[in-house]
């Protein structure tokens, strides 16, 4: 088993807050975005989320999930990923040369305010996955109907669907479907 690390959980928590089969939004309002990035000690309570950096959550999110989706062979919608970078840019990250003691190599720019910083925390924790390489772990589902984010912890991380017994079998009977269609239809 490998052990999803912090930097994976917290992207992967926060591009779940998506859920595409249910067509939920955990986050479609700024105080939802707020309460969200409090209850992960990312934002002191209380402060509160303007639309600009709740718009520059939501595309950051939108971003990641593209790439995420890359993992599994989808090709990355570029506007999407074009506007996570975008928003990026709003949210500047440093380095530091004595990082390696406490493992904060990349740090939010100091002037970012409180929600900044916050965003800026999921926007290293993405780094760090690239950095490192461990993000080819972290998928969409290749099922589209789902396209739930999940840590493929198999060996030769080959996963493309978050659960074999239910999307994996849900695209095989449709390919099956469609060949049988194809089949009728010819
Ligand atoms: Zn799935």
């Amino acid at each position: 088993m490998i052990e999803t690390p912090a930097s994976a959980q917290l992207v992967e928590a926060f591009t779940n807050t998506v859920d595409v089969e249910l067509g939920t939004d955990d986050i479609t309002e700024p105080a939802q975005l707020a309460a969200w990035l409090t209850e992960r000690e990312l934002l002191a309570p209380g402060t509160p989320v303007g639309a600009a950096d709740h718009d520059l959550g939501l595309r950051l999110r939108a971003g990641i999930r593209e790439e995420l989706g890359l993992h599994v062979g989808d090709t990355p919608d570029p506007g999407l990923v074009r506007a996570a970078d975008e928003a990026l840019r709003e949210l500047p990250l440093l380095t530091t040369v004595g990082g390696r003691a406490t493992g904060t190599v990349l740090v939010p720019a100091p002037h970012l305010p409180p929600v900044g910083q916050a965003l800026a925390a999921i926007a290293i924790a993405w780094s760090r996955l690239l950095i490192t390489g461990e993000a080819a772990r972290l998928k969409r589902c290749a099922e589209h109907g789902c396209a739930w984010v999940f840590w493929d912890v198999s060996k030769n991380r080959s996963r493309r669907w978050c659960s074999m017994r239910v999307c994996g079998n849900r695209t095989k009977a449709r390919r099956y479907a469609a060949k049988h269609a194809t089949t009728v239809a010819g």
